[in-house]
């Protein structure tokens, strides 16, 4: 008997990423980073190239290791890197790695002259965002620099890439002076005899709204997962992870009882009280304190004063809840029931961080 779970559909994981697929005729990196938006890495990993991705994105050297460590063989990009990483382990590992600037470039050859063989490099342009990449200003030395440890055997440029602002806003002028500014960059790479195989830079918003912007490579995360980037659309989306838990008491209580921490929640009547046990070591957000839409009974319900480490109170009336009944904080939405943009809203976040922070809990993972 479960008490609380995340349940995650893998089967909708490899839709999603089929239906990405039928959007564009680039390839599609799926994007796993962050224990897979929530859902688990490894078997978000495989579930995504089961739908036909045929490359892994991971922000961290840790995370492109531990994908090869349970035995993903298929192309990884790993793109956040401090100074002083093990980087020759990636190189060893296979994996793709991201240089974003002279000083990582003159890592990965360092790396690579350890590991004994060619280190597999992408070249991040910052056309924008202001993140990771070489500026506009520092992109031909970047490229002489890649262009020299090319020639020396040292690297291969498998990549160029960037990175959007603005894509979950469609027809944000940003998006096309960011995509004018990486054409722009490609040219420069070329005029260095630097032509990759792979030119990327859309993001799931991108990848769902701008075909001009798929290049050779799409990189979707979110929409994977069967979440939206953009509001009001679902693009035909399945969200794939299901939050919920089993009622461990209900209490009849009088009008006027002060409810959970603080008593910011006063019962209006007689009324019955359903303890669900989930909190914020689990995931819900302290701030959807007295509101959080949580389906029970067949109704959406707030939570009843604050959220606690470890449970929250819902308010159901005179309505016939019983312990062990399933209370779900969010899934799909169908049968009216609450999804994680419903979260995102009434908190003021993104759907990103809801899915992202019921992942590695101490709640169980199911996968279906
Ligand atoms: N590419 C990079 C560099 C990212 O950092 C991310 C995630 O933030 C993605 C792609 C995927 O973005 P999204 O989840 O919006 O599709």
């Amino acid at each position: 008997m479960w008490q609380a779970e995340v349940r995650i559909d893998l089967d909708a994981i490899r839709d999603n990423v089929a239906l990405l697929r039928a959007r564009t005729t680039a390839e599609v990196m799926a994007v796993v980073k962050g224990d897979g938006y929530g859902h688990g890495m490894v078997p978000s990993a495989r579930a995504a190239l089961a739908g036909g991705a045929t490359w892994l994105g991971v922000a961290t050297l840790d995370e492109g290791l531990a994908l090869r460590g349970a035995g993903v063989e298929v192309p990884v990009l790993a793109w956040l890197h401090s100074p002083g990483l093990a980087l020759h382990e990636g190189v060893e590992a296979d994996l793709d790695l991201n240089a974003g600037s002279l000083e990582l470039l003159g890592e990965l050859v360092t790396a690579a002259r350890r590991a004994e063989r060619t280190a597999r490099v992408h070249l991040k342009l910052d056309t924008g965002l202001a993140r990771g990449g070489a500026t506009v200003t520092e992109w031909p030395a970047l490229l002489e620099a890649a262009a020299k440890a090319q020639a020396d055997g040292e690297i291969d440029v498998v990549g160029i890439w960037s990175h959007l602002v603005h894509a979950d806003e469609p027809g944000h002028e940003t998006t096309d002076h960011q995509l004018a500014a990486f054409a722009d960059g490609l040219a420069v790479a070329e005029r260095f005899g630097i032509t990759p195989r792979y030119r990327h830079i859309a993001n799931s918003a991108a990848t769902l709204t701008r075909p001009d912007a798929h290049y050779d490579l799409v990189r979707p995360g979110l929409a994977v997962y069967g979440l939206s980037p953009i509001e009001g659309e679902t693009f035909g989306l399945r969200p794939a992870m299901t939050a919920r838990a089993r009622v461990a008491l209900t209490k009849r209580v009088p009008a006027g009882q002060g409810v959970s921490y603080g008593h910011t929640y006063f019962t209006e009547r007689e009324t019955t009280l359903a303890l669900v046990p989930l909190g914020y070591a689990d995931g819900v957000p302290r701030a959807a304190s007295n509101v959080g839409p949580v389906q029970l009974g067949g109704k959406r319900r707030r939570v009843a004063g604050r959220v606690c480490m470890d449970q929250i109170v819902l308010d159901v009336g005179d309505d016939p809840v019983v312990a062990g009944d399933v209370a779900t904080l969010f899934g799909p939405g169908d049968e009216g029931g609450p999804t994680a943009d419903d979260w995102a809203e009434v908190v003021g976040t993104i759907n990103y961080e809801i899915v992202t922070r019921f992942g590695s809990t101490r709640v169980p993972r199911v996968y279906d």
